[in-house]
């Protein structure tokens, strides 16, 4: 029986089991390969780390946690976890069972993003969603915000002060009245062509092409798409969810079931409007929930 199983190795994972290696905790990490910046060359707005391959990073993070013999890695997926607070078992892939006294979930979300042909081949490379992550990158350049009004505007204000122009491109049909009002008070131009397919320009951009036969090169963010639980945890434990879709966990990563923490991208307090997902974060969040089970275990 482990103290505790964390499931998921990105940064929430990596911090969570290094906090409860370094308290000589038994841990059992779990890592079914699927990280959401998986296809992510240089990651940003991560101190001492801005522009740190994701890969190099999680690779330094195992190198680091492989000196602490309390905490053992394998690359397999959970499947089914069931049991309570001292005595829960995790199915795995390879159907074997593990058991440990605490769970800590660190599972993060995947991104459905909008059907616009060629988006998913360059999301993470030329195709991003996060200005503080990606947009400084496109200092002085024109950018194209593809999808719904809302968020577009936003985008459109975060960028406007890095990009050399902020063009707003709606998909399916063009933006109302109202939309158009509104994207162009935040600064946008707006499109009324509907974006038909994006693709790789000649150089690092992206050549935009819209249903009336035109074709601009930009850098892209993406302004629709929502997010999913990677995993299938917070339903099969019945945990209470919030709004946005993530787990709700109080000030120590505590989810509403005894014994089951969550940290990272698929979890937040209630007092956020939601997960602030970023590498900092999810780390921020892991350490905490480690620091939580680690109480809860000396409490007995
Ligand atoms: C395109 C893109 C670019 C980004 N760029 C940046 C950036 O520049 N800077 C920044 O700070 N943030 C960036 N982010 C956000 C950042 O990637 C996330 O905030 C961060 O990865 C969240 O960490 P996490 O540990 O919660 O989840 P993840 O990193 O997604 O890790 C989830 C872990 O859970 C595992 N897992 C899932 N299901 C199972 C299962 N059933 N069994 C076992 N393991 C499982 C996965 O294999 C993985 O190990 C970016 C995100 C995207 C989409």
């Amino acid at each position: 029986m482990h103290d505790a199983i964390v499931i998921g190795a990105g940064p929430a994972g990596l911090q969570a089991a290094l906090t409860l290696g370094r308290m000589h905790r038994s841990t059992l990490v779990l890592d079914s390969g699927e990280y959401r910046n998986g296809t992510v060359q240089h990651m940003h707005n991560v101190v001492a780390n801005d522009g740190t391959p994701p890969a190099d990073f999680r690779a330094v993070a195992r190198e680091q946690l492989a000196e602490y013999p309390d905490v053992e890695f394998r690359a397999l997926a959970a499947e089914e976890i069931t049991g309570a607070e001292g005595a829960f078992t995790v199915r795995l892939s390879d159907g074997t069972t593990v058991e440990a006294a605490r769970v800590i979930l660190a599972t993060g979300v995947a991104d459905d993003l909008p059907a616009v042909p060629g988006l998913e081949e360059l999301w993470g490379l030329r195709a991003f969603g996060c200005p503080f992550c990606d947009g400084h990158e496109h200092a002085g350049r024109p950018i194209a915000v593809i999808g719904a009004a809302p968020r577009a505007e936003h985008l459109a204000g975060l960028l406007g002060r890095i990009a050399s122009s902020v063009t707003a491109y709606p998909i399916g049909e063009p933006y109302s009245e109202d939309e158009r009002r509104m994207l162009e008070r935040s600064g946008a131009q707006v499109s009324a062509a509907p974006v038909r397919a994006v693709s790789p320009a000649d150089d690092d951009g992206v050549v935009v092409a819209t249903d009336d036969g035109d074709t601009t090169v930009a850098g892209v963010f993406v302004a629709s798409g929502a997010l999913r639980q990677r995993a299938p945890f917070a339903a099969q434990l019945g945990l209470r969810m919030l709004a946005s879709g993530a787990i709700e966990v109080d000030d120590m990563g505590r989810t509403s079931v005894p014994g089951v923490s969550a940290a990272g991208d698929l979890a937040h307090r209630a007092s956020l409007p939601g997960p602030m997902a970023s590498v900092i974060a999810a780390a921020a969040a892991g350490q905490l929930a480690a620091v939580g089970v680690i109480q809860s275990l000396m409490a007995g």
